[in-house]
């Protein structure tokens, strides 16, 4: 394939939560080179594009929140790009996409870092923390208990994991992290300074933060939109978390906010 054939920008989907990336790559007549781009990643130079017949690869070296290299394989066809994602220790992710237009190019922010105190619903505080490499554990003051949704969390205060998997994919067992997010709310009602994160802390803290706004009777709009205007406009990062969290309210009234009414746990929405 001629090297021209695979200039300008590309729209891809990254597994199945369905997070967008846009890629930009250009030529100097010879080799290839670029950037990728998404709300979650920044924007980042593509260091290394290989090309092999219909095959292209690249590597990008992603250093916030966590250090990993981020490789892609992809065949392309025609306007057509699909393939692998392999983030090393966080695992493959199916990669597909399309040509788009140039004007649709959008170089995405340095993602930052949230130690964000959120006010829930009934008045109770979370601090909703991303994973920040360089400093992870660095905080004024320390909490004294905190939930995390990723296993790269290793803080020296009291503290537990949930088994929720990166790259917009649900929790195995919802009804854990109900259980998690009530002893989360319990323990902040209970006077300790609690705090909730994953990696960005946009996706699943968001979608958890969505959660637990639902649990505790969301005021009304959504609890997507109730979390993007009381947390930070980016989170819930993908459509996929977006629907769940919608078949979540759909299936679930507030249980913690409104002790008289049967408690209904919210049932896991299927699977996008
Ligand atoms: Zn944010």
């Amino acid at each position: 394939m001629a090297v021209r054939a695979l200039t300008g920008v590309w729209k891809l989907r990254l597994g199945a939560g369905r997070e967008e990336l846009l890629v930009r790559l250009t030529t100097d007549g010879a080799t290839l080179s670029g950037e990728i781009s998404s709300p979650r990643m920044g924007t980042i130079s593509i260091t290394d594009v290989t090309l092999n017949d219909d095959d292209v690869r690249w590597v990008v070296p992603i250093a916030s929140p966590v250090a990993i290299d981020l490789s892609c394989a992809l065949r392309v066809q025609g306007d057509t790009m699909l393939g692998e994602a392999d983030a090393g220790d966080y695992g493959t992710s199916i990669l597909v996409g399309r040509r788009t237009s140039a004007s649709e190019w959008r170089a995405w922010p340095t993602p930052h870092v949230h130690r964000s105190v959120v006010r829930l619903p009934d008045g109770t505080e979370v601090t909703a923390v991303s994973y920040d490499a360089h400093d992870p554990y660095g905080r004024e003051r320390q909490p004294d208990f905190g939930l995390y949704l990723d296993r790269r969390w290793a803080p020296p205060w009291s503290h537990t994991h949930l088994d929720w998997p990166d790259f917009g994919l649900f929790p195995g067992d919802p009804q854990a992290v109900v259980d998690a997010l009530e002893n989360l709310v319990q323990r902040a009602r209970g006077g300790e300074r609690v705090e909730i994160g994953c990696l960005g802390g946009h996706g699943r803290t968001g979608t958890a933060l969505a959660w637990m706004a639902v649990l505790l009777g969301e005021p009304g709009g959504g609890a997507v939109s109730w979390v993007r205007s009381n947390y930070c406009p980016l989170a819930v990062e993908t459509e996929a978390q977006e629907a769940f969290v919608a078949a979540l309210q759909r299936s679930s009234g507030p249980a913690l906010g409104y002790p008289s009414r049967a408690r209904r746990g919210p049932g896991p929405p299927a699977h996008a």
